[in-house]
This record gives structure tokens, C-alpha cells and sequence, in this order.
């Protein structure tokens, strides 16, 4: 499972969508369903890492697990779209890479 290609996530989706999911969700839907899982990844960050404190209640908490929310509901998203997510993030990565080449080298502020 951990050989997985971005192809076959977003297959692999597509086929649970699909069946046990019966069909996507609306694309606005799952734009709101990613906010909401982006936000229950930053509750945690905050707590871990930020100034936060965790309640009695929210001291079993999974990152991993958010983290992998956020991407079920990016590929879904990716494939109602009609989006390649392999062959856009290495086009971002060339881009990113281009840009920001000599960028970060020269930030004092990272040094
Ligand atoms: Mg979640």
C-alpha cells in the first residue's frame, strides 16, 4: 500500500466513491468537506505544536489519519475535476523549483 502511485489513489477512489459511496458529492460540497478537514488538521497542529492545550476529550488524535482525510477529499475533488494529480504536481514541482531556485538560498531569514 505504500507503493501506491497518485494514479492508483485516484483510482482507488473513484472505485469507493463510486460503491460504497454511491456517487461524489458536489463539488462545492466537497470544497466545504476539505475546509472542515483542513480545520480538524490545524486543531491538532495547534494543540501539538501551537499554544493550545488539549481537552480531556481531545486527547486521542490520529495526524496521520487527518492528513489522509484531506487528500481522500482533495482526489475526489482532483477527479470531479478532471485533474491528473501526478502530472499537475510535477508540473508544480518544475514551476516551484524555477521560481524559487536562487529564492530561499538567499532569505537570510532561513539561515
Ligand atoms: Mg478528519
Amino acid at each position: 500500500m505504500s507503493e501506491i502511485t497518485l494514479k492508483e489513489c485516484q483510482q482507488l477512489v473513484d472505485g469507493w466513491v463510486n460503491t460504497i459511496g454511491v456517487r461524489y458529492f458536489s463539488e462545492l460540497t466537497n470544497t466545504a468537506v476539505l475546509m472542515e478537514e483542513v480545520g480538524e488538521v490545524a486543531r491538532i497542529m495547534a494543540r501539538i505544536y501551537g499554544d493550545q492545550s488539549f481537552k480531556k476529550t481531545d486527547e486521542q488524535y490520529d495526524l496521520a489519519d487527518e492528513f489522509a482525510d484531506v487528500f481522500f477529499v482533495l482526489v475526489c475533488l482532483a477527479n470531479q475535476t478532471g485533474v491528473d494529480l501526478a502530472e499537475a504536481f510535477q508540473r508544480n514541482m518544475a514551476k516551484k523549483t524555477g521560481r524559487d531556485k536562487e529564492r530561499h538560498a538567499n532569505n537570510p531569514k532561513l539561515r
